[in-house]
């Protein structure tokens, strides 16, 4: 439907006020409270100067806080700019001043670097103080005083044109290179909570079911899948501030969450924990997976300890970011992604042209079409013009479809090895490795070879307690795997670089490994 992200709060206000809305450590506000906090807050800034198009970056963990700023400067036809509060001031000073941001939202922690920083546009600070003792300079507020101030005072009516407008800059991860703003706008993020919701919600209630929120809201993944599809369906969303395994057996315990959306790291880290047992886990009604492959042996291994199944799903910013899903049930095929979401359409098309469509089995470029795809890439035209291609995004990940329209992500563009002129797919590779019982982790690659221009090389993190062998390893891969395939290289560690949000740097892997073997 055509409505505003702010729509979404304020239909699930109407309808269930007292509903819990957010909990976040021990406290919990409902429907109303949520909305009223956002309202007053919009009211606020507007009188601040807040204006219909600003930009306004966010640089929280999941909070209520978080919730409360993404929701106000929506309401005011503002643009999020979503910021990872990990970020260094590098990191923070490039997407500001990308972004051109004129308003900076974070928590308390973050405010001493902001001293730091000198950009120009940053005209007004908002930071979560409320202790008496801090004192705010020219253009710092306090969050909790512009709420409490906002009060007695009128938001002014912003029309939206959910279409046209923009609601949101997702910075990508920058797993691949240089971090791009892909343009989310109302209506691409609305469409993806509907269209999400058919395949992972429905058919619960509303209200009544309880999200686990752990996968960041600064991330698409989490925002969609969490936030706004929690606020949509008026579940109460508990907010995790990072995935720690201890805290969320925690959490486990005392909220018994329903709704569930990791990646497939904290799947791991779950099913290798002594106390995830099934009565823990029993609450958790439906799961989701996203962001990076998730093994077929691990979803097998979880869904035996708990009533929920994983719903796999494939997506990626640029699409706000769902655009496939695997069915539960008898309709599912293990390692793939599954069909495309309602009103989606995919296709895998000639890698080198992009033009033609391949044959059913045969890889290729995935590309996709549907309300959810991005309107663009931030002040960049020629990056926008090689992911935007007559109407079709090109998602840089290589994919086949088999003849029932199922698709099957073999892996990234960038990461494709080359070894003596074969093809490899890391996925593949990693997936036989998956498979064998000492292994807790693994992320395989290439690394220069003179002799096969590239070698296979596998990184692996052995399960507590055990440690195989190389020769062992190359054994089990030998009777899965054609030669070429096999890991030429083996290292194992004991943890692998991973992104705030879990997935694994491969890239950050990669160099690493690259200067040890010099
Ligand atoms: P960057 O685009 O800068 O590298 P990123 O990896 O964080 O950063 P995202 O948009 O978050 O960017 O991730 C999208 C990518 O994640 C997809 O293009 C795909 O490669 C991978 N991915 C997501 N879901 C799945 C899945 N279910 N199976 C396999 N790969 C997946």
């Amino acid at each position: 439907p055509s409505i505003s992200l702010y729509e979404l709060l304020d239909r699930s206000a109407k309808d269930y006020p007292e509903q819990a809305a957010i909990i976040d450590d021990n406290q919990t506000i409902s429907y109303q409270e949520f909305k009223e906090k956002v309202d007053c807050l919009a009211a606020s800034l507007s009188q601040l100067g807040f204006k219909k198009g600003d930009r306004a970056a966010l640089m929280f963990p999941n909070s209520a806080e978080y919730c409360v700023c993404y929701y106000a400067v929506l309401r005011l036809g503002g643009i999020v700019v979503q910021v990872n509060p990990m970020y260094q001031i590098g990191e923070l000073e490039y997407l500001l001043e990308n972004s051109r941001s004129s308003w900076f939202f974070s928590n308390y922690v973050q405010r001493g670097k902001m001293s730091e920083i000198k950009i120009s546009q940053i005209t007004k600070n908002i930071y979560t103080v409320n202790d008496e003792k801090d004192t705010l300079g020219e253009d710092e507020y306090s969050l909790y005083d512009l709420i409490e101030r906002g009060h007695s005072k009128e938001v002014p009516e912003v029309s939206i044109a959910p279409k046209k407008d923009l609601a949101v800059l997702q910075y990508t991860g920058g797993t691949t290179g240089k971090s791009k703003g892909v343009m989310l706008t109302h209506f691409n993020l609305v469409a993806n909570v509907y269209q999400s919701f058919i395949f992972t919600t429905n058919g619960l209630k509303r209200p009544g079911e309880r999200v686990l929120a752990v996968s960041p809201f600064f991330h698409v993944y989490g925002m969609t899948s969490c936030l706004n599809l929690g606020v949509m369906r008026a579940a109460a969303i508990i907010c995790m501030k990072r995935f720690d395994i201890d805290h969320f057996i925690d959490i486990m315990k005392e909220h018994k969450p329903t709704l569930f959306s990791g990646v497939p790291t904290m799947y791991i880290a779950i099913i290798n924990h002594p106390e995830a047992s099934p009565e823990i886990l029993r609450s958790l009604k439906r799961c989701i997976s996203g962001s990076a492959p998730m093994p077929v042996e691990l979803m097998r291994e979880f869904e035996e300890k708990t009533n929920s199944p994983i719903i796999e799903g494939y997506g990626l910013s640029e699409c706000s970011p769902v655009s496939h899903r695997n069915p539960v049930g008898d309709h599912r095929k293990p390692g793939s992604i599954g069909i495309p979401l309602p009103n989606t359409e995919a296709k895998v098309v000639e890698q080198h042209n992009g033009e033609e469509e391949v044959p059913v089995g045969e890889v290729g470029e995935l590309v996709i079409k549907g309300p959810q795809v991005m309107k663009g890439y931030w002040n960049n035209d020629e990056e926008t013009s090689l992911a935007l291609r007559n109407g079709w995004l090109y998602t840089g990940d290589l994919a086949t479809m088999d003849s029932e329209g199922y698709f099957y992500i073999v892996g990234r563009k960038k990461d494709l090895i080359i070894a003596s002129g074969y093809n490899i797919y890391p996925a593949e590779v990693e997936e036989v490795l998956y498979e064998h019982p000492a292994i807790k982790e693994v992320c395989v690659f290439g690394v220069p070879s003179s002799y096969r221009g590239e070698t296979v090389k596998a990184v692996i993190v052995p399960r507590d307690n055990m440690s195989p062998g190389e020769e062992e390893i190359i054994e089990w891969c030998s009777t899965r795997l054609a030669r070429y395939k096999i890991p030429k290289e083996i290292a194992f560690r004991s943890e692998l670089p991973k992104t705030t949000v879990g997935k694994v740097l491969r890239r950050k892997l990669v160099d690493e490994e690259i200067t040890k073997s010099k």
